[in-house]
């Protein structure tokens, strides 16, 4: 059993090359042993975390009162922030489907990520009105659901601040501020009769539209620029209430795995290429269990570990730094599993510079690159497989559905297949499914935006 979470040995024609590559790539390997230990961890930080005890889980209720039952319906719009891209949506919902979806999206750049909280605020109420301009809908009334891909202090379902900025945002002054209603001042500035219905994170969007299209659905997933998930907890567990829940028997709960073990809980699993990426990363120290997994630092681990190889001379070229990206780690594995290496060589002597243009590629240095990338990945997935089994498991229920979606997930050839068996491996009494919930934050707002007004109405 243990033994079935390894990576094959590195088979190349220098046995001793290969000898001295395993141990330098060691640590990149977890056996089934600590895979184990760390589900156990993680399970007694997610119940820290409900019972507000410390923990490095925030285990945020989302108030979500109620999942898709096909009755949701409007027009509504959408903003999700936070990820790859930032778009606003237009969506029309009837009996509970998306009849349509006009989508925008708008480039934002380092100096508004990283400048002033107001300046950014400012142009995300500037995109809708150009937006709704397009649109023709300037003079509408309309309900917004904002997906905000960062972890929140929710007091309802339409209002929150901000704990800590994550992945490739850190505007100054925003901790602490409520990103609802400070959306919902700069559109009433704008003129715009938008009313911000819902905040919520991405994770909740994707269980939402999760369960719209499989009432099995219980677990919320993204794996894309973050790491994150959500699943539906018993509410007579939840110890954190700000609103009045009496008929509610089941609550989103926002896990923010992507800061498990920055108390230090971890940090047996770290390398000494996780110290690095962390280091230079935007927010050193913070979100570390997302630097395994996310997107935006997969690329880098694998840059991070191959330079480690040429200094100690067994690989003949070091990648410059933030060149090697994850879309290159996902090719070095889709070319592995072709059996060819000249994909791989290109983007190694292009990523190395005048060092890689100089050096004398072979064969065998496509292939050492290659296993990198695998074991690189293989931990990722085993990571995240440790979290979902962990929930699947604490759920207790017949067969869970597991919705999924970001760019990781979509674009990584091999990371669907490598989720299903580790989940399988430490879950193997449970009955599950994964599923891709395409657009789940972009949807998953408008769902929960028409669950909130169709509440509203009956009551
Ligand atoms: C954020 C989460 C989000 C995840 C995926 C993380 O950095 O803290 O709130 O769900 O990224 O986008
Ligand atoms: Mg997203």
């Amino acid at each position: 059993w243990d033994q079935q979470f390894l990576a094959p040995p590195l088979k190349i024609s220098d046995p001793v090359r290969a000898q001295k590559i395993a141990v330098r790539l060691q640590g990149l390997q977890v056996n089934g042993a600590v895979l184990r230990k760390t589900a156990a961890v993680f399970a007694a930080e997610l119940e820290a975390g409900l019972q507000e005890r410390p923990s490095s889980l925030q285990m945020e209720n989302t108030y979500v009162p109620e999942l898709p039952d096909g009755t949701e319906q409007g027009v509504f719009l959408a903003l999700d922030l936070g990820g790859t891209n930032f778009r606003v949506l237009l969506l029309e919902l009837e009996a509970g489907r998306l009849v349509r979806e006009d989508v925008k999206q708008y480039h934002i750049s380092d100096e508004l990520r990283l400048g002033p909280g107001v300046d950014l605020f400012n142009f995300l109420a500037d995109c809708v009105q150009d937006f709704v301009i397009t649109e023709g809908l300037e003079k509408e009334e309309m309900p917004l659901g904002f997906t905000f891909s960062f972890p929140m202090k929710l007091h309802n379902i339409s209002s929150g601040e901000l704990i800590t900025w994550t992945k490739s945002f850190n505007c100054a002054g925003m901790a602490g501020v409520d990103v609802a209603a400070l959306l919902q001042t700069r559109l009433r500035e704008r003129g715009l009769k938008v009313t911000v219905q819902v905040l919520l994170n991405d994770t909740t969007g994707t269980l939402v539209a999760g369960a719209q299209l499989n009432p099995d659905v219980g677990i919320g997933v993204i794996l894309g620029t973050g790491s994150n998930g959500c699943y539906m907890e018993k509410a007579s567990r939840v110890t954190h209430w700000e609103t009045e829940h009496e008929r509610v028997s089941d609550v989103v709960v926002d896990v923010e795995w992507g800061a498990f073990g920055d108390n230090g809980c971890l940090d047996y699993l770290r390398t000494e290429y996780d110290d690095e990426v962390d280091a230079r990363s935007l927010l050193a120290t913070s979100f570390t269990f997302e630097k395994y997994i996310g997107g935006k630092y997969l690329g880098d681990l694998l840059s991070s570990a191959l330079r480690r190889l040429a200094r100690d001379e067994l690989f003949p070229a070091a990648p410059e730094r933030l060149h090697l990206l994850t879309a290159h780690l996902s090719l070095f594995e889709e070319e592995n599993e072709a059996g060819g290496t000249a994909r791989t060589l290109a983007v190694l002597q292009e990523v190395c510079g005048a060092e890689g243009a100089g050096a004398r590629w072979s064969r065998d240095d496509a292939l050492i690159a290659q296993h990198v990338a695998r074991l690189i990945s293989n931990r990722a997935a085993q990571l995240v497989a440790v979290c979902i089994s962990t929930l699947i498991q604490r759920m207790d229920r017949e067969h869970v559905a597991v919705a999924v979606d970001g760019s990781v997930y979509k674009r990584h050839p091999r990371l669907k297949g490598l989720l299903q068996k580790y989940i399988q491996l430490l879950a193997p009494d449970h009955s599950f499914s994964l599923m891709s919930a395409e657009d789940g934050s972009g949807k998953g707002s408008a769902l929960t935006a028409a669950i909130a007004a169709r509440i509203a109405h009956r009551s």
